[in-house]
């Protein structure tokens, strides 16, 4: 059974197992919860997400897949990185933002980890419409088959925030 919370606040000070990056495909860093996870937790993840880019990840992470590395000097202990869609208008097909938070429990599962925070993937930069973001993130994890016991979104502002808890109610 896992539980849902929500905090508004900075991913990178969560105490979790691990946090989820939104981000992009090259894994080499970008601006947003991206940029401030590569600022706080220093080079080792950096490094790690540059051995992924010479090994399975030649060409990127696909949209829509997940990967885990160290979380350097983060108080997790690992960072699963996935790459949310952008949003191209009404209509846009947000499989891929599901598969995101699918994918990203799947990885949470294989290393072990029992608590998972994730930032709002892709209404950032992304753009995509924060209430049919909300919707979708929670419809995901509730749909999910996990060991994974607490799922945390950590909202960055109130508005966002109130958004997650009115989608929660
Ligand atoms: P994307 O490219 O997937 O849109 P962004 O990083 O631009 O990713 O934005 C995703 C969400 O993360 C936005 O709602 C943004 O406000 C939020 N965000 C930015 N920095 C942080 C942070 N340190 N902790 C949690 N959420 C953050």
């Amino acid at each position: 059974m896992t539980t849902i919370t929500l905090v508004q606040g900075d991913i990178t000070e969560q105490r979790v197992d691990a946090i989820v990056n939104a981000a992009n495909s090259s894994l080499l860093g970008g601006g947003g919860v991206d940029g401030a996870i590569h600022r706080r937790g220093g080079p080792a993840i950096l490094n790690a997400c540059r051995d992924l880019r010479a090994s399975h990840y030649g060409a990127g992470l696909p949209t829509g897949e997940a990967v885990a590395t160290t979380a350097g000097d983060l108080p997790a202990e690992w960072v699963i990185h996935t790459v949310g869609p952008v949003w191209q208008g009404p209509g846009s097909d947000p499989t891929l933002l599901a598969s995101c938070y699918r994918e990203s429990l799947r990885v949470a599962d294989e290393v072990g980890a029992r608590s998972v925070a994730f930032p709002a993937i892709s209404t950032g930069v992304y753009r995509w419409p924060v209430e049919e973001a909300a919707r979708v993130a929670v419809e995901a994890v509730r749909a999910a088959e996990t060991g994974v016991e607490e799922v945390r979104f950590v909202l960055f502002d109130e508005r966002m925030f109130w958004v997650f808890t009115a989608e929660l109610s």
